[in-house]
């Protein structure tokens, strides 16, 4: 049994409402009443996607939408930004997927450059750029409106853009910035749980997909495309997730979007002056950092397996210490879904009631 709060990056916390949400009867996925309820989340999902495109909803994690949009859209070259550990990976992905593939990579925490990206697609070598917009391993989060001012030169390239852990937490104007593919989880900032992947396509990249052999058949987007004009989804979805969906769409347009992201951006902050006042610092350019989540760099070398598991064992609070190769180097923090003033004060109070046992005296 959990008996501790979630606040790593994904998943977290998950609101009572919506866990009672997610118990609604299930009912048949080509029932009117299907159709009733992907036909309800649809304005809200196209508002908060800031699109007039579809948004189709994928059983299935992030990861899924990933590797589909590589396999729908590349017959030339993928060029994969890459930044830290999801974006990396992409790399192997698109490779393990049969496409060729090259990486435009810089250090963990460092952004993209928009400069060089500029500079690499100049060779006309490629025809889909792979982007991380917010770097959950690091905590930060790339300059994305810039980078898109940067693919708006090249016509032919599409962009996969991965909102995974910044969706809903910062404005992200599809249609206005021509992002082609923007894709998230359920599990993120939208704190429901995990299993359902929302994305959506512009009309460039479908036509580009019609063209495309070896879409295979669970992440096609023509499919999808088909069976959205029938207000349904290609197999059968993850119905209460669905329901869960349209409470936390109620819920989000409720506190009103803005609202919504002015309260991420002063958690965010509220985690930062921890972060200074005890003299540690952030992984990335202080510039470049993330309003989800905070990656800290263990300055003052602290145990961090041991700092988090005493918060988790004695204080009922599970925070992440550290992604792949940086673990113990950094912990994070999660600001995002429901919370608050008091949840994020509650946290950083307890953090401050555990931490001197592991600063060195
Ligand atoms: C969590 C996360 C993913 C992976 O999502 P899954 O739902 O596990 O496939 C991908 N990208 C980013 C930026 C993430 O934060």
């Amino acid at each position: 049994m959990i008996d501790y709060k979630l606040h790593i990056p994904g998943p977290v916390d998950v609101s009572k409402g919506a866990y009672q949400a997610l118990t609604t009867p299930v009912m048949g996925h080509r029932s009117p009443d299907f159709v009733d309820l992907y036909n309800q989340c649809q304005p809200l999902l196209q508002e908060l996607f800031m699109t007039k495109d579809p948004v189709f909803l994928s059983t299935s994690s992030a990861w899924g939408v990933m590797e589909g949009a590589v396999r729908n859209l590349s017959n030339k070259k993928v060029l994969c930004c890459m930044c830290g550990a999801f974006s990396d990976k992409w790399l192997d992905v698109s490779k393990r997927c049969g496409k060729n593939a090259d990486a435009l990579s810089v250090e963990w925490g460092q952004h993209i450059d928009p400069m060089l990206l500029d500079e690499k697609l100049s060779s006309g070598e490629y025809d889909l750029v792979t982007l991380v917009h917010n770097e959950t391993s690091c905590g930060m989060m790339n300059p994305l409106e810039e980078i898109m001012s940067v693919l708006a030169k090249y016509p032919d390239v599409l962009s996969v853009i991965d909102t995974v852990s910044s969706f809903s937490v910062v404005p992200i104007p599809k249609d206005q910035w021509a992002i082609d593919v923007i894709l998230t989880g359920s599990q993120k900032a939208l704190a429901l749980p995990p299993g359902l992947a929302l994305f959506s396509v512009s009309e460039r990249a479908f036509n580009r997909a019609k063209s495309i052999e070896g879409r295979g058949y669970y992440f096609d987007f023509i499919e999808f495309l088909k069976n959205h004009e029938k207000g349904m989804t290609p197999s059968t979805p993850v119905i209460p997730l669905i329901h869960g969906l349209l409470y936390t769409l109620e819920k989000i347009f409720e506190e009103g979007v803005t609202n919504r992201q002015q309260r991420h951006d002063n958690l965010n902050q509220m985690v930062h002056n921890w972060v200074f006042n005890h003299g540690f610092e952030l992984l990335p350019e202080k510039q470049f950092a993330s309003k989800s989540l905070t990656c800290v760099k263990n300055t003052l070398n602290i145990d961090v397996a041991g700092f988090v598991k005493a918060l988790r064992e004695e204080k009922k609070l599970s925070i992440d210490g550290g992604y792949g190769k940086i673990k113990g180097k950094t912990f994070r923090i999660s600001n995002m879904g429901n919370e608050s003033t008091e949840s994020i004060e509650h946290l950083l109070s307890e953090m401050d009631g555990v931490l001197p046992r592991f600063l060195d005296k």
